[in-house]
């Protein structure tokens, strides 16, 4: 993640104590459960969360399709073990009784989805998604949780950005998270200018005096974010939002985020639904997650050669290290193709040195 307010406006990321535990991203339930059609059950999970406390994770995200009003006993299982719990809500509405009763839990912050404006009544289904969205915002105002709005960029609805960043402030949320998904019909000026406007939009707020964090997923964004800092900020201060990008890669653990379907098998990144690296029904998270025998992983981590060869030329390989395996794996039924999403100057980044892969 790229703390774009931060970085730009202070020219420092906010350091983040090294951790040797990915951020564990759980599925609960979704309509194709991962390809496992026995999801974990109600008393298998408070022990997999005593798995991940037992491994360190100290970052947990809930989410799902449904199953999320059955959430309570986690949140409170993992707040018990010191663990942050994000509840990731995709179109379902949650009043403020609710709210407040999973900040009683011991939630720490409720994140929703919004993939555009609502539009006209023929989409309806999606309209209603994004009101939901706005009303859980709306209600979480009113407790002691923190909010965060998730944009992920579409074709579709790359336009509305700087409105639902409007929103959001509106809204009062504490942070945009703007993510990358592969869309075939986004292109790469579409990509930079909409990174560039939402640079611009968080050094507005920022002058301003409007607190919004600003986040970018993932390091698939540092390379572009590197070449903003060059143009538009002074020498020194572009200088330290490199080095900033750098000690964020180099302080991750790799891969950063572990994805746990619902049946229980293990990830390595939020956008892989195969290859699982085993199943929490069968051994701890922590025996899976540092299985050196296992050779995906093994490559993922270790060889250069698990990186693209125009990563292993790019000029900004030391801060994105190659973007999502994951992407790669979705798009190009290879998780060691390039990211299809990355969207730096292809011409402009070759020539630099090579990198040791971290990618999600
Ligand atoms: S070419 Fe590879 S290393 Fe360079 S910015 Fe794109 S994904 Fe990152």
């Amino acid at each position: 993640m790229i703390q774009l307010d931060a970085l730009l406006c202070d020219c420092e990321h906010p350091t983040i104590a090294p951790s040797s535990a990915p951020i564990v991203e759980w599925v609960l339930e979704d309509e194709e459960l991962l390809g496992d059609r026995e999801p974990l059950l109600t008393s298998e999970r408070p022990v997999v969360i005593d798995q991940l406390a037992a491994f360190g994770v100290e970052t947990l995200r809930l989410t799902g399709t449904s199953g999320l009003d059955a959430v309570d006993e986690l949140i409170e299982r993992a707040d018990d073990h010191g663990l942050e719990t994000t509840l990731r809500t995709s179109g379902q509405q949650l009043d403020q009784s609710r709210l407040e009763s999973l900040a009683d839990s011991g939630l720490t912050r409720v994140s929703v989805l919004v993939e555009g404006l609502s539009t006209p009544r023929e989409q309806h289904t999606s309209s209603d998604a994004i009101d939901a969205a706005l009303e859980t915002l709306r209600a979480a105002d009113d407790t002691d949780l923190a909010t965060e709005l998730r944009f992920p960029l579409q074709a579709e609805s790359v336009t509305d950005m700087e409105e639902i960043y409007d929103l959001a402030a509106l809204l009062s949320a504490d942070r945009f998270r703007l993510t990358h998904v592969p869309e075939p019909e986004l292109d790469e000026e579409q990509r930079r200018r909409a990174v560039r406007r939402l640079a611009d939009l968080a050094r507005d707020a920022h002058e301003r005096g409007t607190h919004l964090e600003t986040v970018l997923s993932g390091g698939i964004d540092a390379g572009y974010v590197a070449e903003y800092a060059q143009d538009r900020l002074e020498e020194a201060c572009s200088t330290d939002v490199r080095e900033a990008l750098r000690e964020r890669l180099g302080t991750a653990p790799s891969p950063p985020v572990a994805k746990l379907g619902p049946a229980g098998r293990v990830y390595p990144g939020p956008f892989w639904d195969r290859y699982a690296l085993g199943s929490v029904r069968d051994r701890p998270f922590g025996s899976i997650w540092t299985d050196e025998s296992n050779p995906l992983l093994e490559r993922l981590r270790h060889e250069e050669a698990g990186l693209p060869d125009r990563c292993r030329g790019c000029q900004f390989g030391d801060i994105c290290s190659g973007g999502s395996r994951g992407r790669a794996l979705a798009v190009h039924d290879d998780p060691f193709e390039p990211d299809p999403v990355c969207y730096v100057d292809k011409e402009a980044a070759a020539g630099g040195s090579p990198a040791e892969s971290t990618a999600d």
